[in-house]
C-alpha cells in the first residue's frame, strides 16, 4: 500500500467515439473527503461508473488499494471495498430504519432469514451506533416511508457504511433537501470521512464550501483544476467553464 485508496492514470472511456472521460488522471490519499464539481456532461457520474466497475476504460487504468479493476465485476469490485450511494434512495420502504440497517449488516442473507432470525448483540451495537450516527435514533422502529427525503438519504448513507466500504462514492446527496437537512448531511460526511475515504460529486456550492477541503473540477472528461476552495473558485478557467455555460447547465 502506498497510501493512495484510489489512482486513475490516463483514463478515456468512449462511448460510440465521443470520450466521456479523456485522458483523466487523478488519485487520492487514503483516509481524504475529496469534492468533484463540474458542468453538466463533464463526466462526473461516468467517472464514478468507472470507479464502480459499471464502465470499463476504454484506455488507461484504474487502481483501487493499488489493485487494477479492469477484470473485476461491479459485484467484485464492490466486495474490495468500494460503496456508492445513488441519488436517488435505495431502502425498504415498508420496513423500519433499524430493520433495513439490519438487512445491510448481512448482505449475504435474504431478507426473510434476517427478519426472522434473532439478531446477535453486536450487530444491535453496530447498528444502534449507526442510527446515532445518521440521526434516526428517534425514528428507528417507523416504517421507513415516512421518513423525510432527507431523512431517507441518511438512512441509506447509513446502510452502505453498515457494509463497511473503504471508499463511499456520493453522487449529488443534497440535491432536493431542505436547508438545513443540507447542513445536517455536510455534518454526517465530515463524520464519516474521520473513519472512511469518501468521493462527494455536488453541484451545490455553498454545500461544497461547507464540506470541501480538496476540490477536484471536471471539465469535458478531464481534470480542469484542483485545490482548495478558494483557489478553485477564483481560477479563471474554472470561471470561464462556467461562465461559458448558461445559468441553468452551471446549476447541473
Ligand atoms: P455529468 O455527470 O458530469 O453530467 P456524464 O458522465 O453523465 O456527465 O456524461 C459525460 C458525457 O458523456 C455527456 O456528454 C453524456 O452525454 C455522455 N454519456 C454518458 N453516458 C453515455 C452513454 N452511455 N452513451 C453515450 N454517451 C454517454
Ligand atoms: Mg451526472
Amino acid at each position: 500500500m502506498n497510501g493512495k485508496i484510489l489512482e486513475i492514470q490516463n483514463l478515456t472511456v468512449s462511448f460510440d467515439g465521443f470520450n466521456a472521460l479523456n485522458n483523466l488522471t487523478f488519485s487520492m490519499n487514503t483516509g481524504e473527503l475529496r469534492v468533484i464539481i463540474g458542468p453538466n456532461g463533464a463526466g462526473k457520474t461516468t467517472f464514478l461508473d468507472v470507479i464502480t466497475g459499471k464502465v470499463k476504460p476504454t484506455k488507461g487504468r484504474v487502481l483501487f488499494k493499488g489493485r487494477n479493476l479492469r477484470k473485476f465485476s461491479e459485484h467484485q469490485i464492490a466486495r474490495f471495498g468500494v460503496g456508492r450511494k445513488f441519488q436517488t434512495p435505495r431502502v425498504y420502504l415498508n420496513l423500519t430504519p433499524r430493520e433495513n440497517l439490519e438487512l445491510s449488516c448481512n448482505r449475504q442473507k435474504n431478507v426473510f432469514a434476517t427478519l426472522l432470525k434473532p439478531t446477535p448483540s453486536g450487530e444491535r451495537q453496530t447498528v444502534k451506533s449507526l442510527l446515532e450516527t445518521i440521526g434516526l435514533t428517534a425514528k428507528a422502529d417507523i416504517l421507513s416511508g415516512l421518513l423525510s427525503h432527507g431523512e431517507k438519504q441518511w438512512l441509506e448513507i447509513g446502510m452502505l457504511v453498515a457494509q463497511s466500504p473503504d471508499l463511499l462514492l456520493v453522487d449529488e446527496p443534497v440535491a432536493g433537501l431542505t436547508d438545513e437537512e443540507t447542513m445536517l448531511t455536510g455534518e454526517l460526511l465530515i463524520s464519516l470521512a474521520e473513519s472512511h475515504s469518501i468521493i462527494v460529486i455536488e453541484h451545490d456550492m455553498e454545500f461544497v464550501r461547507q464540506i470541501a477541503r480538496t476540490v477536484t473540477v471536471l471539465h469535458e472528461g478531464s481534470v480542469l483544476c484542483e485545490g482548495n476552495i478558494e483557489q478553485v473558485q477564483s481560477d479563471p478557467r474554472v470561471i470561464q467553464v462556467y461562465l461559458g455555460s448558461t445559468s441553468e447547465e452551471a446549476a447541473h
